[in-house]
């Protein structure tokens, strides 16, 4: 493909002025902000600059005690109590906030975690205040959604979201325990606090009763006290597989009901009759959107033996285009790497896949001197066994392999711990049900990647977890149903 790169797009950086940053947060809990009893706070950094933020409340054991206890008496008090209609309109009064405070919270999305703010603008924002219309909806129809059943909400849910899309993890979690009825804690992780801090202040002003949503700040530790405190009902958790493997130990013997969203090492397949120019989009969409910090993300891409030079060379050639820069700038396509540690963590992988003898290539894209960057990244000559084919690398590197016939793709695929997400890439509509229904991933997008919307359910097989999120499905893991 021949794109035209001898002209560059002027700056056009969004104002940051445009939102409110505080330079201390407290704990959000019982509808108050409060001080931590651990007194301690810890900072959170603009990836892009290192630059600190902000600081926020780092809770102990006492202060997920505390929230615990006021989500508990949310729910006994108020929540539990309360007409469907009317939790429904709360959560409808979310969704209308979140998008009357859109442009703030793209911003601060994009300055605490680093992606660009075209993907929060158009994505993550948007989706936020979608998925809580949608489970608004449900609110007063849980009738429907279990026919000839009683559907009882669970009590207090604990819920632990990661640092790749800290607003959307939010809603995804937030909204469907709130419609079923359920009080929610949550923590965000410690590297993209600050728009789950924004949520609180959202909650607050849509006057929800005190405790029916808590949010508190913290790292790990403050997971683990979560997960491990008598009071919750349930737990919901999305992150690395390795935590998914403690919290699902902890909660072993106990009445509290799980659902885990793990890791994934999609495959993404490109038979020989697909539309290449398409795929090619599709596979740099799938790989490098949100700088692959993405669990559903497109790593390890198949392609057909008979056309693999051609799109190797197309790949290279649209990776050469994508921008790398300042997440505010409107016209990024690559923000910030979302912390040190995980930039120590893909740099260990690019190691690692050249050492096993694949060969690396990166675009030539100048990065900035300050902050966390890596190039879009790609392996060729990567084997199935190589460990950059098997692991979830968390950042823009694609590992890329060949395949002659469609039992040998299906054996590579189906071939890894994971089971989250796929994509084909096909001219025939026959091959599309033929090869996805023979694969074991919980999505499979078909001539397309990426693609989400809050009716449609999300959640893996194997390693990659249980329990869906998402559409009629993420009810589910919030009732208890009587016959
Ligand atoms: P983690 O799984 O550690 O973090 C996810 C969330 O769990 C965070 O809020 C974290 O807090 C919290 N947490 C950490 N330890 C515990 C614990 N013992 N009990 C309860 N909660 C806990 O992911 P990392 O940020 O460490 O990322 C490591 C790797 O995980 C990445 O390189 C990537 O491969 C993968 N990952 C996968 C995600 C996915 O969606 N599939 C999302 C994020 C990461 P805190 O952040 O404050 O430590």
């Amino acid at each position: 493909m021949n794109f035209d790169t001898s002209w560059s797009y002027a700056p056009a950086p969004e104002n940051k002025t445009a939102a409110t940053i505080n330079s201390q947060y407290d704990l959000f809990i019982g509808g108050q902000w409060q001080k931590p009893l651990s007194k301690k706070y810890f900072d959170t950094l603009n990836p892009a600059t290192e630059e600190k933020l902000s600081e926020v409340a780092e809770a102990n054991e006492a202060d997920v005690d505390k929230a615990i206890k006021a989500a508990r008496n949310g729910y006994e008090k108020w929540w539990k109590r309360m007409p469907a209609r009317e939790r429904g309109k709360y959560i409808f009064r979310i969704a209308r906030i979140i998008q009357e405070q859109a442009r703030e919270l793209a911003i601060i999305e994009s300055l605490d975690g680093g992606k660009p703010i075209r993907e929060s603008r158009d994505f993550d924002v948007p989706a936020a205040a979608n998925h809580f219309f949608y489970y608004a909806g449900w609110a007063d129809k849980l009738e429907y959604a279990f026919p000839n059943r009683q559907a009882s909400p669970l009590g207090v849910a604990g819920q632990i979201i990661p640092w790749n899309f800290p607003l959307l993890m939010a809603a995804w979690k937030i909204a469907p325990a709130l419609a079923t009825g359920n009080t929610v804690v949550l923590k965000p992780a410690e590297t993209t606090p600050l728009t789950a801090l924004k949520l609180a202040g959202i909650i607050q002003e849509a006057d929800l009763p005190p405790g029916v949503v808590n949010i508190i700040t913290g790292a790990g530790a403050t997971g683990a006290a979560i997960v491990k405190h008598p009071g919750v009902n349930k737990i919901a958790f999305t992150g690395s597989t390795e935590v998914g493997k403690i919290i699902q130990r902890s909660v072993a013997g106990t009445n509290k009901k799980l659902t885990l969203e793990l890791g994934g090492k999609a495959a993404n397949i490109i038979f020989d009759d697909a539309p290449i120019d398409q795929a090619v989009e599709g596979v740099i969409n799938g790989i490098y959107f949100n700088q692959g910090h993405v669990c559903c993300a497109g790593s390890r891409l198949y392609i057909q033996e008979s056309i693999a030079d051609e799109v190797i060379r197309k790949l290279k050639d649209r990776m050469e285009t994508l921008i790398v820069g300042d997440p505010l700038d409107k016209n990024t396509d690559i923000g910030a790497i979302n912390s040190k540690q995980q930039l120590e963590t893909i740099n260990e992988y690019l190691k690692i896949g050249r050492k096993e003898g694949a060969e690396m290539y990166e675009s030539s894209c100048r990065l900035p001197r300050k902050g966390f960057w890596c190039r879009p990244t790609l392996f060729t000559n990567v084997a199935q066994s190589s460990r950059i084919a098997q692991e979830e690398i968390f950042g823009p590197v694609l590992s890329v392999l060949t395949f002659r016939t469609d039992d040998e793709v299906i054996e590579k695929a189906n071939n890894s711990p994971y089971g989250l997400s796929a994509g084909v890439w096909t001219d025939k509509g026959s091959k599309i049900f033929n090869i996805t229904k023979r694969m074991r991933a919980g999505v499979i997008w078909a001539n397309t990647f990426n693609k989400f919307d809050p009716s449609s359910p999300f959640g893996g097989y194997k390693e990659s977890g249980f329990g869906r999120e998402g559409g009629l499905h993420g009810l589910r893991g919030y009732v208890e149903i009587k016959v």
